[in-house]
C-alpha cells in the first residue's frame, strides 16, 4: 500500500457519514475489516431531513418495479436491523408499525387513489380501500372533509435522526473509526482509487473506497462521471403532536401531495417539496406556506402545533430513481449513492450487500440490478 498516507492507511475508507456511510462502516467493521468514515459533519445531510416512512407500497412508481422488490427486501429486513442496533447502540430508533393512511379530497384525487390501488393489487401488494368514515375511525384527527382513502398496513416509519445516532453509535462500538474531515479528492494512483486526500493535504489510505456521499457524491474531484444530482426537499417539524396521529397519512389534496408523520415522541413532521433547484438549501415562505396548508386541510388540529423546524436538503437523485450500488469501472472504488427518496428505507439491504461485496467480491443476486454499469446499458 502506500506510504505517504500521512492519515493512516484501512482496509475500507467511506467517503459520507449518512445513513448509507454508517450502514456500510458498520456492517463492513462486524465482518473483520478496519474501517474508517471520512466526514466532517455526520448526519447533516439528507438524512437529517428525512421524513423517515418506510414505505416501498405507498411510494410505488410504474417502471419502478426492481426498486420496489429492492424496497420490500429492505423492510423485510428493517426489525431484526432495528433489534440488533437498538442492542448494539442501546439507542431507540422509533420504529413505528401503524401503517400508512393515504387519503383523497376530490373526485380526481379519488381517481388516482383507486388507479394506485388497482397497480398496488396487480404487483400483490397489501393495500385496503376505505371509506371517508372509515379512515376517520382510524385516524381521528382527519379533516371529515376528505373523500376516501387507501390503508397500508405494512408501510411503516422510522425517527431518521435516532437511526442515524444508533449507527454511529453501534459503528463506534464495532471500531469504526470517525474522521472528522471533509473529503478534498478521490486519491487516484495509476487509474487506482487508493484513498481520499482529506483537508489541508493529509491522506487516507485504503484498499476500498466506498462512496456515499448523498447527493455530493458526483462532485468530489476525481470521481468518474456519475448520474447523481440534487433535488432539493424542504420539509417541517412541528411540536405538541402527542397523540395526534397514530401512523403516516399521505395525502393528495386536490392533486398536491403532502405527507404527515408522527415521530420523537409529540413531534410531527410535515414534507415535502420536490424541486430541481440544484445544491440550494434556503428554505422558501412559499415552500412553507404550502407544506403547512395543505397539512392544516388534511389534519385541522396542526395548526395548533410548535412549527419549531424548517429546514432544506438535496435527495440524491438518478436518472430511473434508484440507487447506485456496486464496484465502478475504476478499480478500488465502490459506489453507494442516490439513493433519492428511499435512502432510509434503503439502508439495512444497502449495508448488507456493499459490505458482502467488499468482503467477498460478489455483490449480492438482488443487488445487482443497481450496478453503475446500467446507465451505459
Ligand atoms: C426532505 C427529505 C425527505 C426525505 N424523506 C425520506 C423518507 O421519508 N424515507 C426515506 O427512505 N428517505 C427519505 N429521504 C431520502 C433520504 O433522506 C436519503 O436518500 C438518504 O438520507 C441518503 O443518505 P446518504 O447517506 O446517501 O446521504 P446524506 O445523508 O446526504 O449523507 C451524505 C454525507 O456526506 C457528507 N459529505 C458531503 N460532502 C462531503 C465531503 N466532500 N467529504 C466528506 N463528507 C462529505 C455529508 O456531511 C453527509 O453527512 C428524504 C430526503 C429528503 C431531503
Amino acid at each position: 500500500m502506500n506510504h505517504d498516507a500521512d492519515a493512516g492507511t484501512v482496509d475500507v475508507a467511506v467517503a459520507g457519514g449518512g445513513l448509507v456511510g454508517l450502514g456500510i462502516a458498520w456492517r463492513c467493521a462486524q465482518r473483520g475489516l478496519s474501517v474508517a468514515v471520512v466526514d466532517d459533519a455526520p448526519g447533516t445531510g439528507a438524512s437529517h431531513a428525512a421524513g423517515g416512512m418506510l414505505a416501498p407500497t405507498a411510494e410505488v412508481g410504474y417502471g419502478e418495479e426492481q426498486l420496489l422488490e429492492l424496497c420490500r427486501a429492505s423492510l423485510a429486513r428493517f426489525p431484526a436491523f432495528v433489534a440488533e442496533l437498538e442492542g448494539e447502540s442501546g439507542i431507540d430508533v422509533g420504529l413505528r408499525t401503524a401503517g400508512t393512511c393515504v387519503v383523497g379530497f376530490d373526485a380526481d384525487d379519488m381517481v388516482a387513489l383507486d388507479v394506485l390501488h388497482a397497480f398496488q393489487r396487480e404487483l400483490g401488494l397489501g393495500a385496503e380501500r376505505l371509506t371517508a368514515r372509515e379512515v376517520r375511525r382510524r385516524e381521528p384527527a382527519l379533516t371529515p372533509r376528505l373523500r376516501g382513502a387507501l390503508h397500508i398496513a405494512g408501510d411503516h416509519s422510522v425517527d431518521a435522526r435516532a437511526l442515524h445516532a444508533a449507527l454511529r453509535a453501534a459503528a463506534e462500538v464495532a471500531g469504526v473509526l470517525m474522521v472528522p474531515s471533509n473529503a478534498a479528492a478521490l486519491w487516484v494512483r495509476n487509474g487506482h482509487a487508493v484513498g481520499l486526500e482529506l483537508a489541508r493535504g493529509a491522506r487516507m489510505a485504503a484498499h476500498t473506497v466506498v462512496l456515499a456521499l448523498g447527493a455530493r457524491s458526483a462532485a468530489l474531484p476525481g470521481v468518474p462521471p456519475l448520474p447523481v444530482r440534487p433535488v432539493k426537499g424542504q420539509i417541517l417539524r412541528l411540536r405538541g403532536a402527542s397523540g395526534l396521529l397514530e401512523g403516516t397519512v399521505r395525502a393528495l389534496v386536490r392533486g398536491r401531495q403532502v405527507y404527515l408523520v408522527p415521530c420523537a415522541g409529540d413531534q410531527l413532521i410535515v414534507g415535502a417539496t420536490v424541486e430541481e433547484k440544484g445544491f440550494d438549501e434556503t428554505v422558501t415562505a412559499g415552500g412553507v406556506y404550502e407544506l403547512l396548508r395543505d397539512a392544516i386541510e388534511v389534519v385541522p388540529g396542526v395548526s395548533e402545533l410548535e412549527l419549531v423546524e424548517a429546514l432544506a436538503r438535496p435527495r440524491p437523485g438518478t436518472p430511473d430513481n434508484a440507487p447506485i450500488l456496486g464496484a465502478s469501472a475504476m478499480p478500488g472504488l465502490v459506489l453507494a449513492c442516490g439513493h433519492y427518496r428511499n435512502g432510509v428505507l434503503l439502508t439495512p439491504v444497502t449495508a448488507e450487500a456493499v459490505a458482502e461485496l467488499v468482503v467477498t467480491g460478489a455483490l449480492p443476486e438482488f443487488a445487482m440490478p443497481f450496478t453503475p454499469d446500467r446507465f451505459g446499458r
